[in-house]
């Protein structure tokens, strides 16, 4: 989301003339563009501004410092008095902004805020600067509605809103006019997707209407929230060609305490359900998901309740963090915080046990074939690297010219990781 944030700045930027600098210390303008979901990432970010800040004076540097994002929308005018080297402060939802906020800084000649919220932000065509050419985020929608105890996502991005249909398809077709040959349609939960638009249009409708577009071959999305994982939603995801077999199922946790606790609204068994219609829908579907170790209250047994369901339900891959406190956030508020020994050796259980099953995961893939999009030179000299329809990394030697093709690919070897293989003539 973040990312595809950034490109839009970059968009907006280009427009007004501006060109990307080689460095910071190059720079007339530097948008420090911030995530708050865990402690770290908001660390990361003062110690980044700590650096810039340094810069700035130093020799005649006028770099003009913007914070975007969450820690923008969360901060607001209290940025700039913990830091005063910060020149504007912008939201997430006030990114089409930017422009006016560039003028109204140099006309005023002091710090400007803008975190109110643009109530139109979902109806406005912002330019994208992308720079892959063959991939690209397309957002779908913005904020959420769901309010997990642990989640700071809709008091900083606000409430759910939906892009019009047309607008999302009209995008996606240029994308494929330019040559890209991949798209993900980005929401914090696509599968909700529809809520409050004036043309109807639910998800799997919307994932019908993009897959025509020219030029698009694969079509994915990110993130699902279990609970609005429906029946039409497995059909699509079976019946369209072009959408790939991948999910990221977000489930958090395996016990159905810590689920009710988190306001998942979901049930571990419920969970378990969609998991096998899907795997009855699609037989080959790759499935990753999000797990919070350490939630406030996590007993030992309830922590082998997460164990529990990796063994059975066997991600491809997961992305295990441990709880973080959050400003806004309910579960501040429950008792039973764990210590952070405890959560680190939960999340240090959870990550080798995965990697064991991760392997397995991609060793069945030894011996088959797989469609490959090709996206360029690996890092390992002299190969290739590109990702199957199940997002799986695949390493295998072959010309560069390649890039941009969907190959077969034998996959001949498997990691944790990645796959390595080669191609079929
Ligand atoms: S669904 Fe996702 S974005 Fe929305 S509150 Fe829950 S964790 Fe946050």
């Amino acid at each position: 989301m973040n990312e595809h944030d950034s490109e839009r700045m970059a968009g907006i930027l280009e427009s007004q003339g501006f060109v990307p600098a080689a460095s910071a210390e190059d720079a007339e303008m530097v948008i420090l563009n911030t995530c708050s979901i865990r402690d770290k990432a908001e660390q990361k970010f003062y110690s980044e501004l700590g650096r810039l800040a340094h810069l700035k004076g130093r020799g005649g540097n006028k770099v003009t410092i913007a914070v975007a994002g969450c820690i923008a929308q969360q901060e607001g005018e209290k940025l700039l008095s913990r830091t005063p080297s910060v020149d504007m402060v912008i939201g997430p939802s006030d990114i089409a902004r930017l422009s006016a906020m560039i003028e109204k800084k140099r006309d005023l000649g002091r710090p400007v805020v803008e975190t109110g919220g643009d109530p139109e932000y979902h109806r406005r065509l912002v330019p994208a600067s992308r720079t892959d050419g063959l991939k690209a985020w397309v957002s779908i929608m913005y904020g959420c509605d769901n309010f997990c105890t642990y989640c700071v996502v809709p008091y900083l991005r606000g409430r759910e809103r939906s892009r019009p249909p047309r607008d999302i398809v009209a995008e996606v077709r240029v994308l494929g006019e330019q040559g890209y040959r991949e798209i993900t349609l980005l929401g914090q939960n696509v599968n909700s997707y529809g809520k409050g638009l004036q043309e109807p249009c639910t998800f799997p409708e919307l994932l019908r209407r993009v897959q025509d577009a020219d030029g698009i071959e694969r079509v994915r999305f990110v993130t699902s929230h279990p609970r609005d994982l429906s029946d039409a939603l497995i059909d699509a995801i079976r019946d369209l060609t072009k959408v790939c077999e991948s999910i990221h199922l977000p489930v958090q946790s395996g016990a159905d305490r810590v689920l009710a606790s988190m306001n998942r609204r979901y049930t571990s068994a419920e969970y378990r359900d969609k998991v096998q219609k899907l795997r009855k829908a699609v037989p080959d579907m790759v499935i990753t998901t999000d797990i919070i170790v350490g939630f406030p209250g996590e007993t030992a047994d309830d922590f082998a309740c997460t164990l529990r369901l990796l063994q059975e339900v066997e991600y491809d891959n997961i992305f295990a963090f441990k709880y973080s406190k959050r400003t806004h956030t309910k579960a501040l508020g429950i008792p039973g915080h764990l210590a952070e020994e405890v959560k680190e050796e939960r999340l240090a259980q959870v990550l080798e046990l995965q990697k064991g099953i991760s392997l397995r995961k991609n060793e069945h893939h030894i011996g088959s074939v797989q469609e490959v999009l090709v996206e360029g030179a690996s890092k390992k000299g002299g190969m290739l690297t590109g990702r199957t329809r199940g997002n799986k990394s695949v390493n295998f030697p072959g010309p560069v010219h390649l890039r941009g093709s969907l190959v077969n690919v034998r996959i001949i070897a498997a990691g944790p990781n990645s796959l390595s293989g080669e191609l079929c003539v």
